[in-house]
């Protein structure tokens, strides 16, 4: 309900979206065959998903074209080509320029083929940044067609961005690594391969995904699972490291603690071709705290001590509008949730990140003068900014702490709103008891799926 309103919602604006820079974009025309709504609920369900990257994208061409009768001729391309995109919301920084080499972007949209996402980070001064390399809710995507991988490589070239370092992709929502049930499973491994193919194709060494989920079955089980399909995966794309997202922790999702993110590792055989990207947010809702200098130390040691600093290969970077081990998957701009300032600047102080893709999964819909929503990037090219400002900084001084009060007070109503329910839910949970453990688990589930649509 919420959840199919706010989808209405993000596709209006999707559908909107302008494709990129002065570049010629190539758009790949559906058929009305291709254009399947969604996967079956079951594997909804199943699958891991969060995330908010959700509106920002690859769907938008496609799902624009879902609602429309299949007679219907496709809108005109010609006419949405204006200054957008071409307009910089922010110059891109020199890395060289930074005291440390932090490579900070977004998940930008890869709207009307995958070359106009390298057009989309740099209208907002990106330098790292995730895109989703088909359509992350549907089974069946059409192919990378061949302009756009030109167009890539040379955008790339031009740009001068290090496709094998600092483009992370997004793995699909659909792709459950743990599936048990053989059918499905070949579903979501085939899905799987055709990113690593569409990565190799394109230049990009690392890719990101959800681990997915039990299913029921025991965590145990579900790891082994998904190291044996990564184990597959590696055989049929050779350059490609596979790289694991923590998550928050909700029912049966796979890979909130360390732990399970290390057991999936061990039973990858080429450990050269696996890798974790911490989302900051997960980890705090997961209950790792990263908000003072010591809290962090220590949350960096116990990844370090379980999982091995040197699988550590990207970030998502994402405040928390919901409290700390609260196991909500509600991504907030950089400063104003429950995570705040400080944790960014122990994050953006810290050796061993260098080199790393960071990227903001944040929200930046706002609402429009007609009471529409729209995306607004100015948000990422600031937060960007703001990022990078925080590498070197002194935090003791009044300007820091000032910035800090300045920034949570912009999301104080949001973070009230989110403690209350997050406090109510306890409240009932306690006053439950032991009452009906099912009923229980399908409350939970409701939870994560309300989640989904906020988060990435
Ligand atoms: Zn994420
Ligand atoms: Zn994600």
């Amino acid at each position: 309900m919420v959840r199919h309103s706010l989808k209405a919602k993000t596709n209006g604006v999707v559908s909107k979206a302008k494709p990129a820079i002065a570049v010629a974009t190539t758009e790949v025309k559906k058929t009305a065959g291709q254009k399947r709504k969604s996967a079956p609920v079951d594997d909804h369900e199943d699958a891991a998903t969060c995330d908010s990257c959700d509106e920002k994208e690859n769907k938008s061409e496609d799902e624009k074209d879902v609602k429309k009768p299949a007679t219907k001729k496709p809108r005109t391309k010609a006419a949405p080509k204006k200054a957008d995109n071409s307009m910089p919301l922010a110059a891109r920084t020199a890395v060289t320029s930074l005291k440390r080499a932090m490579y900070i972007g977004a998940h930008v949209s890869g709207a009307g083929g995958v070359q106009n996402s390298i057009t989309n980070a740099l209208q907002i001064g990106a330098n790292s940044f995730a895109v989703f390399l088909k359509s992350q809710r549907k089974w069946s995507s059409p192919p990378l067609a061949p302009e756009s991988k030109t167009q890539f490589h040379s955008l790339l070239k031009q740009h001068n961005y290090d496709a094998a370092k600092h483009i992370l992709p997004h793995g699909s929502y659909l792709v459950n690594l743990a599936q048990a049930d053989e059918v499905k499973a070949k579903q979501a491994f085939d899905n799987f391969v055709d990113d690593l193919k569409r990565c190799e194709a394109l230049g990009i060494k690392l890719y990101n995904f959800h681990p997915g989920s039990t299913g029921g079955d025991t965590m145990e089980a579900a790891c082994a699972r998904i190291a044996q399909q990564l184990n597959r995966s590696h055989k049929e794309a050779s350059t490609v490291i596979t790289v694991i997202e923590n998550m928050c922790g909700s029912g049966n999702v796979v890979g909130s603690r360390f732990e399970e993110l290390r057991d999936i590792i061990s039973g990858v055989e080429d450990k050269s071709r696996v890798g974790v990207c911490i989302d900051t947010c997960h980890a705090f809702a997961a209950g790792y705290d990263l908000r003072t200098p010591e809290a962090f130390a220590a949350t960096m040691a116990e990844f370090d001590r379980v999982v091995g600093i040197k699988y550590l290969k990207a970030f998502h970077l994402n405040d928390s509008k919901a409290p700390f081990g609260s196991h909500r998957d509600l991504h907030a701009n950089i400063g104003t949730g429950f995570l705040g300032l400080k944790a960014f600047h122990n994050i953006m102080n810290y050796e061993p990140f260098q080199n790393l893709p960071m990227v903001l999964e944040t929200p930046i819909d706002e609402k429009g003068p007609n009471g529409k929503s729209v995306e607004n990037k100015q948000i990422w090219a600031d937060e960007i900014k703001l990022l990078e400002s925080l590498i070197g900084q002194d935090a003791d001084t009044p300007e820091f702490e000032e910035k800090v009060t300045e920034l949570q007070a912009k999301g104080a109503s949001e973070r009230a709103k989110i403690q209350e329910q997050v406090d109510k839910k306890a409240e009932k949970d306690s006053n439950k008891g032991s009452r009906g453990a099912k009923k229980a688990a399908t409350k939970k589930k409701k939870v994560e799926t309300d989640d989904e649509d906020e988060s990435d």
